[in-house]
């Protein structure tokens, strides 16, 4: 192919034909280079995996272990605050905000005082829940510039 186009390019114009040789000759090394691995594969981590990854696991384990980790924290946390909000308005049974109104209303809402915006501290600090009724709640939330993904 080389071989042809140079000729041709010749007789098109003189100053530009060495050109298509020289683009010839880079997508021949381009090729070459092309067939080397980019990085070092390693074994993937999951026992008993013969497969070679970039990355920890190979493509069909990294979803695996991905979606094992997420749930297992998620169900973690979740049944860790299922079980404190339960304990918590076990000894809070009242909505706090109706209470200073003299309103007697079953909570059914463990607030935090302070919007946690995600952060550990805050969230499991109990000094900074309110046991309130779906309404307080519900009107706090909206009147407040709260982060609607962390609310619980
Ligand atoms: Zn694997
Ligand atoms: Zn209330």
């Amino acid at each position: 192919m080389g071989l042809f186009m140079y000729p041709s390019c010749r007789a098109a114009g003189f100053i530009l034909s060495p050109l298509p040789f020289i683009i010839q000759k880079g997508v021949t090394t381009v090729k070459g280079s092309g067939d080397m691995p980019k990085k070092p594969n390693k074994p993937c981590k999951h026992p008993g995996c013969p497969k070679l990854t970039e990355g920890i696991y190979c493509e069909e384990h990294r979803e695996v272990h991905r979606s094992d980790r997420m749930t297992s924290n998620k169900r973690g946390y979740d049944s860790h605050w299922r079980r404190a909000r339960k304990r918590f308005l076990a000894a809070h049974p009242l909505c706090e905000s109706c209470r200073e109104n003299s309103i007697l209303v079953a909570a059914t809402v463990v607030d935090h005082i302070i919007p946690h915006r995600g952060d550990d501290r805050l969230f499991w600090d109990e000094s900074n829940w309110q046991a309130l009724c779906k309404r307080c709640h519900d009107s706090k939330t909206m009147t407040e510039d709260r982060y609607q993904e962390y609310r619980y």
